[in-house]
Order: C-alpha cells, then structure tokens, then sequence
C-alpha cells in the first residue's frame, strides 16, 4: 500500500509557529488515516525548532534558491535559519525514502511546506509563487507534491500508482 508523507499542522499536530495547526477535515484525509497510509512530518520541529517560534520566511527567492545556496530563510528580525530549514527538509527526504513515499501533502505558503505559493520575505502577508525548502527537496528526488487544496489530486495520484 502506497503511503504519503503529510504536514503535521494539518493533521491538527500543534507544531505552527504560533502553536497552533492547520487541521484539515476531509473525508479523503480520513480515509487515509484510516487505511493507515499516513506518515507525518513537521520538518521545522524536526530540525529542533521550538513550539512557539518565530515566524521565518525565505529572504528572496524561493525553497530551489536556498537549496543551492543563492539565497537564505530568516526569522522575523533577521536571525538566519536557513541550517535547519535545510535540515527538516533532509528529515522529510529520509522519511520518503524510509516508506517508498512518492506523494505529498504540505500545508501551503510555509517556508518549509509550501508547495506553489509563500510568503515573499518582508513579512506583510504578501505571498509570491514558489516552493518552500521542504517541498523544493521533495521535488528534487521525484516526489509528488500537493497542497491541503489538492487533496483530491493527490488521491488520484495514489491510486494511479496502484493504491
Ligand atoms: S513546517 Fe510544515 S508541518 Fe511544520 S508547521 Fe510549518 S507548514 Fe506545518
């Protein structure tokens, strides 16, 4: 049975920035939960970010620019981030890896988890296209990747792969 890899804060995990979650209710995601299928990752608290944090947004560019080194994540008020960013995205990796996971579910517009859209770094609100770090490391090594909008492209995803 194909497994996928699904942010935390949307499983309802209090693992946010701000300490809260981002929890989804819907009947497919119940689904998988049931069949088991399910393997959840926040990649910031992976990296041994706390719960609250400060909010951090990419400086410029997007998750492909920090993997290589052209541009950086950075808290609210300047503190460089960009280690362990790298860091939760390479614990997400390993996970995939771990469960032969082709698919995923990350919240979108985190720095981290965003999949088409994020914040643009000036912390306004204003959000850009583009990838987080996690979601950009995924891509990299072939993994699908969806936001919590897709859910249902996601499933058909799976089941194109053979359940
Ligand atoms: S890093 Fe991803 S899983 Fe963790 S809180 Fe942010 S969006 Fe959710």
């Amino acid at each position: 049975m194909e497994k996928l890899l699904v942010s935390a804060c949307l499983l309802g995990k209090r693992v946010r920035y701000d300490g809260g979650s981002l929890a989804l209710t819907d009947q497919i995601v119940e689904r998988w939960l049931s069949d088991g299928r399910i393997v959840s990752v926040c990649p910031e608290v992976e990296a041994g970010m706390s719960i609250p944090r400060k909010p951090a947004e990419i400086v410029a560019g997007d998750g492909e620019k920090v993997l290589s080194g052209e541009t950086m994540v950075a808290e609210k008020g300047g503190v460089e981030v960009t280690d362990e960013f790298i860091t939760g995205a390479q614990v997400a990796l390993e996970l995939c890896q771990r469960f032969h996971i082709k698919v995923a579910v990350l919240a979108e517009f985190s720095p981290s988890c965003g999949s088409s859209a994020i914040y643009d770094g000036s912390f306004s609100g204003k959000k850009v296209p583009g990838m987080g770090v996690t979601a950009a490391l995924l891509r990299r090594h072939g993994v699908r990747v969806f936001s919590q909008y897709e859910v249902a492209a996601a499933d058909e995803m799976i089941r194109s792969l053979g359940e």
